[in-house]
């Protein structure tokens, strides 16, 4: 049986999508834009982004882990699909040659597993400081490198985000790799790598949070859309005389009697506590003020400014991504990823 409609949507403007693929495509000048797509699209939905995507006319698509490969392939052809975790176990290799994508191999190790099961084409991660996953400049010279395919030679930038003496540093190391391995493709720059300009597009830039609505870098700003509009609903409304307490901990106390409303919201919806603290929701133009800590189903909010809202009528839950960053000291990347299941995705 269908269970009834959910009190929790997510909407996906796939305009808005399309629109923040097609910009950073542009700000890339020659290069083409591909689409980080990890963590189910940073929460959004692979179903409800990545088609959009594909239609935009994006053609290179990163996940992380293995298991997040088959959700995608319904959706594009298996050699447009990099696994950035890489083969840690032989099985990977196994799955990658079944399902026909690519891993980026990161270590020495991989690169052999890779070969001793006859290989094919791949990508390759060169680490050029941000010390995570990645080959070391040096070991380019190792014989197993030179037996590769390579598609994509990559690397990631650690402070693309900030005005840093690293970015032109890891730059022009990446650069001098190039002419040691030979490759089809190079890439380098995330979402924030764009906005750092040209000379750090190569042929392919791997952008993942602005696609989704972030600004990671002032020089986005006014260029990127807001993708994922979030609603709730009221479950209950109730009156509060002076003095009734709200919510775990009582942290809220009415002083006059009041109208409030329990919203279907709470931190095992990515809600979470540091976004009650001076947050609200919004009815139209009317600001809600969340009352006492965010539960993990539900909240509790002011009622004054929207006197006619009811049992059953949506809230907006503001998605500003950068407002929301700065109002809850949360990143941008993680009130996208942190979202979960409940939400019914359009
Ligand atoms: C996540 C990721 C990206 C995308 O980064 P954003 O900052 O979200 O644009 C690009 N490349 C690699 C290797 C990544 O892990």
């Amino acid at each position: 049986m269908q269970p009834p409609e959910p009190t929790l949507r997510l909407r996906v403007d796939r305009e808005a999508l399309t629109h923040n693929w097609r910009t950073l495509d542009r700000l890339s000048g020659l290069a083409t834009a591909g689409a980080a797509i990890k963590a189910d699209c940073y929460g959004l939905g692979v179903d409800a982004c990545v088609p959009a995507l594909r239609d935009a006319g994006c053609q290179s698509f990163f996940v992380a882990h293995w298991s997040e490969v088959e959700a995608v392939l319904a959706h594009v052809p298996p050699e447009q699909v990099a696994v950035l975790h890489g083969p840690v176990h032989g099985e990977d290799v196994v799955f990658a040659k079944a399902a026909g994508v690519r891993p980026v191999l990161n270590s020495l190790e991989q690169i052999r597993r890779w070969t001793g099961q006859s290989g094919g084409p791949c990508h390759l991660m060169i680490d050029t400081g941000i010390n995570r996953l990645g080959i070391a400049p040096e070991e380019l010279t190792d014989p197993a490198v030179a037996e590769l395919d390579v598609d994509i030679l990559m690397s990631h930038l650690a402070n693309a985000d900030e005005e840093s003496a690293t970015n032109a540093l890891q730059l022009e190391t990446f650069a001098r790799c190039q002419s040691r391995v030979s490759h089809r493709r190079a890439s380098l720059a995330n979402s924030a790598g764009v906005a750092l300009g040209r000379d750090y597009a190569f042929n392919l830039t791997r952008p993942g949070l602005a696609l989704y609505g972030g600004v990671p870098r002032s020089e986005l700003s006014g260029k990127i859309k807001q993708v994922a509009y979030l609603e709730a609903a009221i479950i209950q409304a109730r009156t509060l005389k002076p003095g009734d307490a709200v919510g775990y901990n009582g942290q809220f106390i009415a002083q006059t009697e009041m109208r409030v409303g329990t919203v279907s919201l709470g931190y095992g919806d990515g809600f979470l506590r540091s976004r009650g603290l001076g947050g609200a929701l919004r009815r139209g133009q009317a600001r809600l003020p969340i009352l006492g800590k965010v539960s993990m189903d539900m909240v509790v909010v002011d009622l004054s400014a929207a006197p006619h809202t009811k049992e059953g009528d949506w809230l907006d839950v503001p998605f500003d991504l950068s407002n929301a960053a700065q109002q809850s000291s949360l990143s941008q990347y993680e009130l996208l990823t942190v979202l979960g299941s409940r939400w019914h995705r359009n």
